[in-house]
């Protein structure tokens, strides 16, 4: 019985027990860009889901592929056998982005971090580089919650009462500065400079320990901070000069979120490793990958044997489902060209989300592809609180938003019509207006 009244026993994280039973949210069915409500309302996805929902909720082809998928081939052991499925997968992906000749199969994001840390290391131990064991991540970036993930991910809150963690890891600064690029269209226009701190941490450490740096193109959860023109690009560069690897995490900003593929395409800069998921299996089912660029396989494949041991997978990586799931979703994706509608929509999307400039308690506006942020003033004292208030009011009036801090980040599905955007940003409008 799904109904408010019989919430026991609870299965979110404890602290969020607390607030949702104060107010329950419960989702009964979702199609195409809304979700409905236990208490009948019809409420608009503007955040799909949580940014995994690439094309719209519940398509029929996808739960008819995974039934079929099921009925034919449920599960096949992961380490000793292979299946159809995983690899007409694994070549579809590689052939969307030709540079990787390798995927490696998790089941999260998570999971695609700790995968692709992993990988990095056993690498340079691979190429004679076994000293390299330092991981480097950045400020603010956000890597699931793995003990990998929350290591190299630079928001201290998560991971302060878990002790201590990987050893050795560092964290470039964020490049978040509203200061010099407040209500910028687009990509920032300063800070690229900041790229040049990988160079100090080089320095302090020196290059030969450094195996990997890890950071978001785009960094999403922490309130959609853009990388500035160069950044990158930067990035690619220092590390070429260490034989540092970079790592690029496209949990949210894979398949289609900005517009391209992925950001590896959008900024023209390509990493060692990429890591994905959500939007892989379009959020039906947990998956997770991580692209593994050419060369770097043939460094295990080459070296001699019983030298290099990576063992590292899990039960159900490429398990038949999930990759049913994801051969369904890229089809859909390709079939009804929504990358390149998403790169269509971006002019427009960006108009409106730049509509809210002048609107009370907002700070800054920041939009790429079919992503958007809108950083409140917080409130003197109560932190949060408004971006909190913004998106109560917002559900009330049937639209999702999501708040990270005082930053509302939104991520339509990309299949979001006109119609929705206006949605969108009139209720968010009207919303802040009425809050204090
Ligand atoms: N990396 C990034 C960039 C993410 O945005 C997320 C999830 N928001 C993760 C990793 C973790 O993914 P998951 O929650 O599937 O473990």
């Amino acid at each position: 019985d799904a109904s408010p009244n019989n919430l026991e026993p609870f299965w979110m994280p404890f602290t969020a027990n607390r607030q949702f039973k104060k107010a329950p949210r419960l989702l009964v069915s979702a199609k195409d860009m809304h979700y409905q409500s236990h208490d009948g309302r019809t409420i608009l996805d503007g955040t799909a889901g949580l940014w995994c929902v690439n094309a719209g909720h519940a398509r029929k082809e996808i739960a008819e592929a995974v039934g079929a998928q099921l009925t034919k081939l449920d599960y096949a052991p992961a380490f000793q056998m292979g299946h159809p499925a995983a690899f007409q997968l694994s070549n579809t992906l590689t052939q969307m982005l030709p540079e990787f000749d390798h995927v490696f199969f998790a089941n999260s994001g998570s999971e695609a971090v700790d995968t692709a840390l992993k990988i990095s290391l056993a690498y340079q131990r691979a190429i004679g580089q076994g000293a390299r064991t330092r991981l480097l991540g950045r400020e603010r970036g956000y890597h699931g919650v793995g003990f990998g993930g929350i290591s190299v991910g630079g928001i201290v809150s998560n991971r302060k009462v878990f002790g201590p963690m990987l050893a050795g890891v560092d964290h470039l600064p964020h490049t978040h500065d509203l200061k010099r690029n407040a209500f910028v269209r687009g990509l920032p226009e300063h800070g690229a400079e900041l790229a040049d701190q990988l160079e100090r941490i080089v320095a302090l450490h020196d290059a030969s320990t450094i195996a990997a740096v890890i950071v978001e193109p785009v960094a999403g959860s922490t309130g959609v901070l853009l990388p500035p023109k160069g950044y990158l690009q930067k990035l690619r560069a220092i590390c070429d000069k260490y034989g540092i690897l970079l790592i690029f995490d496209e949990v949210i900003t894979g398949f289609g979120r900005l517009g391209a593929s992925f950001a590896t395409e959008y900024f023209g800069v390509v990493p060692d490793m990429i890591t994905c998921a959500k939007g892989l299996t379009n959020g039906v089912i947990p998956m997770g990958a991580v692209f593994v660029r050419k060369g770097i396989y043939d460094a295990f494949m080459n070296a001699p044997e019983n030298t290099i041991e990576l063992f590292h997978g899990y039960t159900y990586s490429g398990n038949p489902a999930a990759c049913a799931a994801s051969l369904a979703v890229l089809d859909i994706y390709k079939r009804e060209s929504l990358f390149e509608r998403a790169a269509e929509l971006a002019p427009y999307w960006e108009d409106a989300v730049h509509s809210l400039k002048g609107t009370k308690h907002v700070i800054d506006l920041r939009n790429l592809g079919l992503i958007g942020a809108i950083e409140l003033e917080p409130r003197e004292g109560k932190p949060t609180a408004r971006a909190f208030e913004a998106f109560l009011g917002c559900y009330e009036k049937g639209v999702l938003i999501r708040t990270t801090g005082d930053i509302i980040a939104l991520s339509p599905p990309l299949i979001v019509q006109k119609t929705h955007i206006d949605q969108i940003f009139d209720t968010i409008g009207k919303v802040l207006k009425a809050i204090n």
